[in-house]
């Protein structure tokens, strides 16, 4: 086929990246399916990750629920299929970079001493107070032995960035706002990395060019941006869109035992339906 010399050719590439954690409800069909159809629709190509990087929460049996749910539902995907489980030392070389230009630093708190310095709102996820950002050199080199995570310091990220901005699809032009989030892990004690960490690594890795997630992940991208700005990863377009709700207005979620894939199957509802229900033709 002819192509005009100096014109680019971008596939779309776009992923359904979820946590085996638990089976899948209506809402993480609607995700898929979102990503999927774009993909579908430009001809381009639709990958599943799996974010397996919390070894205490994720379970093998999910794995495989994920699996026989999305091709229930109709999906293919390419493979392999990446796990995050299988690529710390990706997370560990980026995290040793941001070490290195002294980016992030380590912090020794529990919860608990989180919770009681930051005198958050009740119930309110509390904003890290800088509690280590602080720590000299000496009380550092002194406790590294101690469990630790790694938060990034995100006013001196920041002020080497400057200020950054993405794009999202319903709402335009989006100003990175990065205080807001506050000092976030980007290696947790146990895992070694974190969600914002792998999952803008992974994205980048696999050339994802539009990123389909629900709303409730719309404030992380904001930092999400700034590793981008900070790794030299490129950034792609982003499309977030509304939660589900059960018939009590809240939102599905797996903790709230919302009806699964699984159970809407065994009594009997098609994929079709479901599709249909979910506004899929
Ligand atoms: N793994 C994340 C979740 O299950 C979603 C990651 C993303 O789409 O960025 O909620």
């Amino acid at each position: 086929m002819p192509r005009f010399s100096g014109e680019p050719v971008i596939t779309v590439v776009t992923r359904f990246a979820p946590s085996p954690t638990g089976r899948l409800h209506l809402g993480h069909a609607f995700s898929a399916l979102t990503a999927f159809r774009l993909a579908e629709a430009r001809r381009g190509r639709f990958l599943l990750r799996i974010e397996d990087i919390d070894t205490a929460r994720c379970r093998a049996e999910y794995i495989d629920g994920i699996y026989e749910d999305l091709a229930w539902l109709g999906l293919a995907w390419e493979t392999p299929v990446r796990r995050q489980s299988a690529h710390r030392d990706d997370y560990a070389q980026a995290l040793a970079r941001l070490q290195a230009a002294d980016l992030v630093y380590p912090c020794f708190c529990t919860r608990t001493d989180i919770a009681a310095a930051a005198a958050a709102p009740h119930g309110a996820q509390p904003l890290y107070p800088g509690t280590c950002r602080a720590l000299d050199a000496a009380t550092r080199a002194r406790r590294m032995a101690e469990p630790h995570a790694w938060r990034i310091d995100i006013a001196r990220a920041a002020a080497i960035t400057g200020p950054l901005s993405w794009h999202d699809t319903a709402r335009g032009d989006i100003a990175a706002a990065l205080e807001a989030e506050g000092d976030v892990v980007l290696a947790r004690k146990d895992a070694g990395t974190s969600y914002h960490l792998s999952v803008t690594l992974d994205d980048a890795l696999q050339g994802v060019t539009d990123i389909v997630r629900g709303e409730d992940l719309f404030s992380a991208t904001h930092i999400h941006r700034l590793l981008q700005a900070l790794l030299g990863l490129p950034t792609p377009r982003y499309h977030h869109h509304a939660l589900l709700t059960g018939p009590d207005g809240k939102r599905l979620a797996k903790r709230d035992r919302a009806e699964t894939l699984a159970e809407l199957r065994a009594r009997g509802v098609s994929a079709d339906a479901i599709k249909h229900q979910l506004g899929f033709a």
